[in-house]
């Protein structure tokens, strides 16, 4: 009796595994996925700070309007948080700015993990680098960037953490502060290209 309960057991959790493995195959992915890097934490890696500007203030308002503008274009897009779910999608991007223990010694950055990735990962810098004027880093320059937690939770066919700039360098946040908008419609129009379109963007 016991030896069947136990026998029976064992095959029902090999059956839902099963089907939860064939589900998620077959699941259609999302096309975009938007993080705002440090949302809705309190604890741990809480982002950069540097006086009064809270990294992750910012990287709400560029992932909002990123999503904003992607949706106006008929691209469905989901907004997610530091606790990412687990998710599919075709594209996804996480929004940081980055914080150097020098004033001045980091800039702007991409991580990826993949080829497809770094592909996108080059369309962006083609597009940010004619507006953004400070220093770039090597692309995965940290393991933040290389090894980011999210790419196990959000499985993307393409998947890029940004780095938009240092806020811990003066020149730097003060040009950034005003350009957030601006800045999160070129990362929506480099999103759009992988979907047939491409939106022009005014740039102030
Ligand atoms: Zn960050």
């Amino acid at each position: 009796m016991i030896k069947n309960i136990f026998g029976f057991t064992l095959s029902l959790i090999i059956l839902i595994t099963i089907a939860i493995a064939l589900y998620w195959q077959h699941k259609k992915p999302i096309p975009v996925v938007i993080q705002a890097g440090h949302e809705g934490r309190d604890t741990g890696n809480t982002g950069a700070a540097s006086h009064g500007t809270q990294e992750v203030e910012w990287n709400i308002i560029v992932a909002n309007q990123v999503a904003k503008k992607l949706q106006s274009w008929g691209i469905e897009t989901k907004r997610v948080d530091a606790k990412t779910p687990i998710v599919k999608a075709k594209v996804a991007v996480a929004i940081h700015f980055d914080g150097a223990q020098i004033p001045c010694s980091s800039g702007a950055s991409v991580g990826y993990q993949n080829s497809a990735s770094q592909k996108l990962a080059q369309k962006w810098k083609q597009v940010y680098k004619q507006y953004f004027p400070f220093k770039w880093q090597k692309d995965n320059f940290t393991k933040n960037l290389s090894n980011y937690y999210a790419f196990y939770t959000i499985q993307a066919e393409k998947f890029l953490v940004l780095e938009l700039g240092e806020i811990t360098c003066k020149k730097e946040r003060r040009w950034l502060k005003p350009r957030l908008k601006t800045i999160a419609n070129l990362i929506a129009a480099t999103i759009a290209t992988e979907f047939g379109l491409h939106p022009h963007i005014q740039l102030k």
